[in-house]
């Protein structure tokens, strides 16, 4: 038995699935996860000395790759003054000051520490912000497993293929509603239906959990004329596409600025930071100053902090640019390898995102998405585990680039991905 079967056979006692979190389990792909010993730069190594070039970074957050040496020499200096107090630090002042510097429309904000937090305290101050409770939300966008986004929710969700989560009140779900992304009719129908209910528009501006999605032109400035027109708040979702898809996010990529923006992941550089935050007048409503109460032992914890900044301070957009242009020679790579191996085959990017679909048509909504050839993405998953080459274990999900990933291991990763291609079929 190899060291990481045995490590998750002790696993599975401990834990749902024997993990921490259900896409991990690999039940997407109908395999066996393999344990990760360590990283370093664009590369993993598993318990048993397998060595991979990883295309997950821990599902989007590790932008400069494992183990940046600016990140841990920043972790290190901070862990020297104490980890943590629950008293302000300057800490959190200069990884505020950096977010808005990038994100101007982020006027105040608050740090929390999950996506998930983030995105329920978001629609918590929209609820508040405008005296209405209904919510509409996108198929197959995940914002968290907060109770209100558990409809219709892609990546986990739909890689297990459950439609709503039991434990969710229905009268809670039915705030939720739900239209197919890239579709602003269907959005205008909801609100001439339900006009005086709808709080809030929260969106994954580009998609990225029920693999990758791009905006049409025009959806996003669609959603935001709705949204204003009817006295309802734009939230954007940046937890994935925050400095990721442009050092702005999706904001600034797509010019189109939303009344509340949620990030994670990259704001934290590994480590548990996210913040939800926008316009003054908004923030101003939650608590000590206002009344929509949200709070947090470990909130703006210096280590999270002392990450998040040092990442930050790191993406420089000579730092961004090359990463997408690695970002496209990938995706235009894989596009000529399965052309060559007559394969259908659909591909994306947005700076630093990129995904696929085994399908002719591009994708512009989780129903395209579901169309794909799952069983097809399957055998290519495990194909290209076994060459070294790790990527998201389920077919709804996006692939991330770091600043790690350089020209050698992309060249390197689409021979093995060409071979791996061949023996999927
Ligand atoms: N929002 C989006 C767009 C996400 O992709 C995720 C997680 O993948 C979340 C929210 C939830 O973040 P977390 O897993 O940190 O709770």
């Amino acid at each position: 038995m190899s060291r990481s079967a045995e490590i998750m056979r002790r696993a599975r006692e401990l834990f749902p699935g024997g993990v921490n979190s259900p896409v991990r389990a690999f039940r997407g792909v109908e395999g066996e996860p393999f344990v990760v010993a360590r990283g370093q730069g664009a590369r993993i190594w598993d318990v048993d000395g397998k060595e991979y070039i990883d295309y997950v970074l821990s599902w989007g957050p590790l932008v400069l790759g494992h183990a940046a040496p600016p990140v841990l020499e920043a972790l290190g200096r901070a862990m020297q003054e104490g980890t943590s107090f629950g008293i302000p630090t300057e800490l959190e002042v200069r990884l505020g000051e950096a977010v808005r510097a990038r994100m101007p429309h982020v006027e105040m904000m608050r740090f929390v520490s999950s996506g998930t937090e983030a995105t329920m305290s978001a629609v918590r101050l929209a609820r508040a912000f405008t005296g209405r409770d209904a919510i509409v939300k996108f198929d197959g966008c995940y914002h968290g497993h907060a109770d209100s986004f558990l409809v219709r929710a892609g990546s986990g969700v739909a890689t297990l293929g459950l439609p709503n989560s039991p434990g969710v009140p229905e009268a809670l779900a039915s705030l939720t509603l739900t239209a197919p992304f890239n579709d602003a009719d269907a959005v205008r129908a909801i609100f001439t239906a339900r006009r005086e209910e709808i709080a809030a528009i929260i969106v994954e501006p580009v998609v990225g959990n029920a693999g990758l999605i791009l905006p049409d032109p025009g959806f996003l400035a669609a959603l935001r004329a709705i949204a204003s027109e009817h006295g309802a708040l734009l939230i954007f979702d940046e937890v994935m596409t925050g400095f990721r898809v442009a050092p702005g996010g999706a904001a600034e990529r797509y010019a189109v600025t939303p009344d509340l923006t949620t990030l994670g992941k990259v704001i934290g550089g590994g480590l548990p930071v996210a913040a939800y935050g926008g316009r003054r007048e908004i923030m101003e409503r939650v608590a000590p100053d206002g009344p929509v109460y949200q709070a947090g032992t470990l909130s703006g914890n210096p280590l999270a902090m002392a990450a998040g900044l040092a990442t930050l301070d790191a993406l420089t957009p000579a730092v961004h640019a090359a990463m997408e242009a690695c970002t496209a020679r990938l995706v235009q790579g894989l596009r000529e390898i399965a052309q060559r191996r007559r394969v259908p085959f659909t591909a994306a990017h947005a700076g630093t995102m990129w995904g696929f679909f085994f399908r002719d048509e591009p994708v512009r909504s989780y129903a395209d998405a579901k169309t794909a050839d799952v069983a097809r993405f399957r055998r290519f998953f495990h194909a290209a585990l076994l060459r070294g080459v790790y990527l998201a274990p389920s077919a709804f999900e996006a692939g991330f680039m770091s600043a790690a990933h350089r020209e050698p291991e992309i060249d390197l990763t689409l021979d093995r991905l060409d071979a791996a291609l061949a023996a999927a079929g």
